[in-house]
Formats: structure tokens, sequence, C-alpha cells
């Protein structure tokens, strides 16, 4: 049986860092659907399509790497895509408070789904989507911290 993980996420933007997360999770699964919660109620500040599209032509060489975005429970999602688990990446411990609540959620709503977390590795640690949407709120050049180019 095909070993699918889903990787959820706002990813606003996607960064290196989570590159880095599906590039390793590649190695333990089949699999790597990275999905991109909607929020009807949060604004993005990247729009989505355009995330998608970014994010498709980063991982171009790598058939095994699809990019869904869903409005609705992560839990369903992966079991609706056929993914028995989910990855998550973990840069400290205040990431490990919130993923320690909703890992128990997501079985709660889908007994089966197992959350399999990565350590950041360390150079990658301080990258957030939160930083680099306000160094580009400000004009600040992101591109080293992003695995594809932003148009000018
Ligand atoms: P969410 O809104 O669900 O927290 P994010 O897009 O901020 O979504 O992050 C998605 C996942 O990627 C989370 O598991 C988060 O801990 C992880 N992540 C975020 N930044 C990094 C990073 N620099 N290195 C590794 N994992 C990261």
């Amino acid at each position: 049986m095909k070993r699918t993980a889903l990787f959820p996420g706002s990813f606003d933007p996607f960064t290196k860092g989570h590159e880095d997360i599906v590039l390793r999770g590649l190695k333990l699964f089949d699999e790597v659907v990275i999905g991109i919660g909607r929020n009807a109620r949060k604004e993005r500040y990247f729009p989505l399509e355009q995330m998608i599209r970014l994010i498709e032509e980063a991982f171009r060489q790598y058939p095994a790497v699809r990019v869904i975005s869903y409005d609705d429970l992560t839990a369903n999602v992966a079991r609706n895509e056929g993914a028995r688990f989910l990855l998550r990446g973990l840069r400290n411990t205040t990431d490990f408070e919130y993923e320690n609540g909703i890992s128990q959620v997501n079985r709660y709503v889908y007994q089966e789904v197992e959350t399999v977390f990565l350590i950041t590795s360390p150079l990658l640690a301080p990258i957030s989507s939160s930083i680099i949407r306000d160094l580009h709120r400000y004009g600040q050049r992101v591109d080293e911290f992003l695995p594809y180019k932003l148009a000018e």
C-alpha cells in the first residue's frame, strides 16, 4: 500500500524550512501532499493561487509531491486523500505545545491517522512565514528564504 503523508499548513508563504520538511518526508513516504488550509475568515498575504503555482514550480522535479488547498478539518482531508500520515515540522517548544493539541484532535477525528514530526534543520529553524511577511511588507528582499522566485 502506498504511504502518503499530508503536510498541512498555511504556507503564507511556503519557505525553505517547509521545503526541507517535504524533502525529508520524501525519504519516509511514497508521496507527500502539501495541503494549504484555506480559512475564509483569515485573509492571506500571498494569494492562494500564486502560492500553489510557486510551490508546484519548486517541486517540478518531484512527481511524488502534489499541492492541494482545502477548507475542511485537516484529518478529514487526510482521509479523503488516502493519507494515513500527517507531516509537521517542530522548531521549538512553542511549536510542540501547539502541535501536541492538534495531533490529539486529528486522531479524534480520524483514528488511523498518525502525525510524524520532523525536527527542523538548525539553519532553517529561525525562518517563519510571519517574519517573511513582515520583511516583504516593508520592501526587504526575502528570496534567500524561499525555494522559488517571487515576481519583482
Ligand atoms: P500553520 O499555520 O499550520 O502553523 P505554517 O505554514 O506556519 O502553518 O507551518 C506548517 C508546518 O511547517 C508546521 O508544522 C510548522 O511547524 C512547520 N514549519 C514552519 N516553519 C518551519 C521551518 N523553518 N522549518 C521546519 N518546519 C517549519
